[in-house]
């Protein structure tokens, strides 16, 4: 058993300990609790001066746009910023596979232990699998017309079989939006997930203005898209509400549903998010970088609404530090306890991404994925500090010394997922 000491204690299950100890075994959590002589038995690491925390989650990222870094650049607007997206994307012929291995040792490097990942190809999973890092891989499905939904998505769900054998990885899945899948997608959608119990699904929801200005009245920038591209449906009425009411009706709101940003939401639309038990995923950099504005991040937290916070793409965000997106968290709502946004960035993500019995508090049977802080002389609120800014050279992984190793002077292994 390996004893770590440190400074602060954040085990996200109640208040930071001062001078805190963790006792950790076999890579599992054995103990937590203030520091103390009793009991050690193997090595005791002092970590001195730092914060130790579980390794963050971020609940929402597309690891296959990573190649589009800085390629995609910031809009006035989603749709104009849907349309550089769209013209990048045709022209970089798919998923970039080093880009992906680049952007997980980051996120990674950054406190990162878990991710909530969107795809449309699945290219991430062998990815996440080799560098051993824990995933939610939604395979999204993004198709309006009603015609062929059930094949569009039987052959989402055929994709989800062929990966057999996963480690670190869980699967599910997703609906784009409710402006690019359409009814009958969404019911055929509804259906394969309540076949797949216990994994839940995702939705990007209320991101842009005009996304609740096609569900009111079938017109705007998503309509002329949709037209664009040949993927419209005359058929199709608009339901003449916002996003929320939309999905309730169709079964599309519940405890096993992800909702990703929420950005246009009213407070009538977030308490029955709340009632639901939907969790909200907000991105504040990306939405800034789309053009859609601001996330009201205290009115989500004012209304009760489960929060996650997630980095969004590399297309749409400058890296996935997500220490950073706390950082504009902190920016967006001044006035949230620090303690609520770490809760975001821990807690609240592993329980959506249905990880949380291994990730996002400290306690006793939980994995031993920690994460320590360095900190300056000096900080007296450690949570605040955590929230306002932390850069990857600050973050180290607690690595479990191996009893077996350590007497011959080897390296000890990296218990990190
Ligand atoms: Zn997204």
């Amino acid at each position: 058993m390996t004893r770590y000491l440190a400074e602060w204690v954040l085990p996200m299950t109640g208040p930071p300990i001062r001078r805190g100890q963790i006792d950790v075994a076999g890579g599992r959590v054995v103990s937590v609790g203030p520091a103390t002589t009793r009991g050690a038995i193997g090595p005791v690491v002092d970590l001195g001066a730092t914060a130790v925390l579980p390794a963050l989650v971020n609940a929402h990222t597309h690891l296959e746009l990573s190649g589009l870094r800085g390629e995609v650049a910031p809009a006035e607007s989603m749709p104009a910023w849907v349309d550089r997206l769209l013209a990048r994307r045709g022209a970089s012929g798919g998923p970039d596979p080093a880009a992906m291995r680049s952007a997980i040792a980051e996120s990674r490097a950054s406190g990162t232990g878990l991710v909530g990942d969107i795809s449309n190809t699945l290219a991430s999973v062998p990815v996440l699998e080799v560098a051993d890092v824990s995933a939610r891989v939604f395979r999204e499905v993004l198709a309006f017309p009603d015609e062929g939904a059930a094949a569009v998505v039987g052959a989402a769900l055929e994709e989800l079989t062929a990966c057999g054998g996963l480690t670190t990885v869980r699967l599910g899945l997703a609906a784009h939006a409710p402006y690019s899948v359409g009814p009958a997608v969404f019911a055929a959608l509804d259906r394969a997930i309540r076949d797949r119990p216990r994994a839940p699904r995702s939705v990007h929801l209320a991101e842009s203005p005009e996304e609740i200005e096609f569900l009111r009245a079938g017109v705007g920038p998503w309509r002329t898209l949709l037209e664009r591209i040949g993927r419209w449906n005359p058929d199709w009425t608009p339901p003449g509400c916002g996003p929320v009411e939309y999905l309730d009706r169709m079964g599309w709101l519940g405890p096993d549903v992800v909702a990703v940003h929420g950005v246009q939401l009213t407070d009538t639309e977030l308490a029955c998010l709340a009632a639901r038990g939907v969790t909200l995923v907000t991105c504040p950099r990306s939405n800034r970088w789309t053009g859609v504005g601001d996330p009201p991040i205290d009115r989500f937290i004012k209304a009760g609404v489960r929060l996650a916070v997630g980095t969004d793409s590399l297309a749409s965000a400058p890296d996935l530090n997500l220490f950073a997106e706390l950082a504009s968290m902190r920016r967006c709502a001044p006035s949230v306890p620090a303690r609520r946004l770490l809760d975001c960035a821990t807690s609240a993500g592993a329980d959506a991404l249905g990880f949380g019995d291994a990730f996002g508090r400290i306690a006793p049977g939980r994995r031993a994925a920690l994460i320590s802080v360095q900190l300056p002389p000096g900080v007296g609120d450690v949570e605040e500090y955590l929230v306002n800014g932390i850069t990857a050279d600050q973050v180290c992984w607690l690595e479990e010394p191996d009893d077996r190793t350590l007497g011959d002077g080897g390296q000890p292994p990296d218990h990190r997922s």
